[in-house]
């Protein structure tokens, strides 16, 4: 691939001065590749409409063909055009939670490209709530198609650092606009068959789509470990959030994910690998030798959502050689937490 200049510009997420997010907006129309910070995650960004600036995106960050993407807008009046028709659900889904970090999957327009829905019938489409990613997008006049700005498989970017690390050379901007809020990313929910389905848990929760439609469900594949349940959502077939090392996740009762993550560093370091132990504020001061990283606290799961992927990129830094990771329960964003965490790990996951 023909490398080119990665130019960074610094934009204030608070108030974003609108003249560099033109400057980013023309690249867009030009078709060139522009990330962008979001609520969730980092995206790369292209013209969802050009099909030939989406491909690019697969090759930048040597994305699978057959993993669908999701286009980015800035207005209820945006999403019409892409979409067969709007049901009375999606309209209540859309005015409680958007902007925000749901991702809804609708039937399709024949105005999307194929490469956009990997030749599926149906479009996932989301509204950021970013003050960056709105004005961005509105600058750019078209739907942004944008999957997590990072190499394939690896962990997802919450920094603009980390979209430097994978994609510098490969991508023509990069909007640094700090750390996003949330970290991981949105909450897929299709309303394209009946009943509404969950097919990959993050920032909005079951819990609160079921206020606002209560016959939601989750698909199989998110509730079962049954490795021959096929998911719906393609991209959650793939090993995914990896990082270098191998990794394993504990479950449990917090005192034996304790004395069981102990128990292992013990045996690895004996062996002559480097150990790092994914902790919690209210644990780190349990573990006795590895390198120990807090990712947040335990009564406040927001915290480690926030913290997961920059934290297994640090392990990448330190290269150690086994990721002893603690899990957590599974209400509120837990259940988007234990996702990542079990495809970090590549299912690896001890329950205790
Ligand atoms: P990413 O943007 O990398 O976080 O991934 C987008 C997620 O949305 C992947 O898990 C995709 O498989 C899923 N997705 C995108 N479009 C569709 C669609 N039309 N139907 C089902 N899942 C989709
Ligand atoms: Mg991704």
């Amino acid at each position: 691939m023909e490398k080119i200049e990665t130019k960074t510009i610094k934009v204030d997420s608070k108030e974003p001065n609108k003249e560099p997010i033109k400057e980013a907006a023309n690249l867009i129309k030009k078709g060139k590749l522009v990330a962008f910070p979001t609520e969730t995650v980092y995206g790369l960004g292209a013209n969802g409409l050009d099909k030939e600036a989406v491909a690019k995106i697969f090759i930048a960050k040597g994305r699978p063909g057959d993993n669908p993407l999701i286009l980015h807008v800035a207005s209820r009046e945006q999403v019409e055009p892409l979409v067969e028709f709007i049901s009375e659900e999606a309209e209540k889904v859309m005015k409680k939670f958007w902007p925000g970090p749901l991702t809804i999957i609708f039937k399709r327009s024949s105005l999307v490209p194929d490469v956009i829905t990997a030749g599926l019938d149906t479009v996932a489409i989301r509204m950021p709530n970013h003050p960056i990613a709105s004005e961005f997008i509105k600058a750019s006049g078209v739907p942004i198609a944008a999957p997590s700005a990072n190499t394939s498989g690896k962990p997802s970017p919450t920094e603009a650092s980390h979209v430097q690390e994978d994609l510098n050379g490969k991508i023509d901007m990069i909007i640094n606009g700090g750390s996003t809020g949330i970290g991981v990313e949105s909450t897929v929910l299709d309303l394209s068959e009946t009943p509404p389905t969950i097919l990959r848990p993050g920032g909005i929760t079951l819990e609160q789509l079921k206020k606002i439609i209560p016959n939601v469900v989750e698909d199989l594949s998110i509730i079962k470990d049954n490795k021959d349940i096929i998911p719906k959502s393609p991209g959650q077939k793939y090993r995914h959030y990896a990082p270098k090392a191998e990794m394993m996740v504990f479950i449990g009762e917090v005192s034996a994910i304790i004395d069981a993550i102990n128990e292992y560093a013990k045996k690895y370091i004996a062996e002559g690998k480097s150990v790092g132990i994914m902790a919690t504020e209210e644990t780190k001061d349990k573990y006795k030798e590895g390198l120990i990283v807090s990712v947040g606290s335990r009564n406040n799961k927001e915290t480690i959502a926030h913290n997961l992927f920059s934290t297994l990129r640090l392990f990448d830094e330190e290269n150690v050689d086994i990721i002893l990771s603690e899990g957590v329960d599974l209400s509120h964003i837990g259940k988007a937490i234990m996702n990542r965490l079990k495809k970090a790990s590549g299912g690896n996951i001890i329950k205790l």
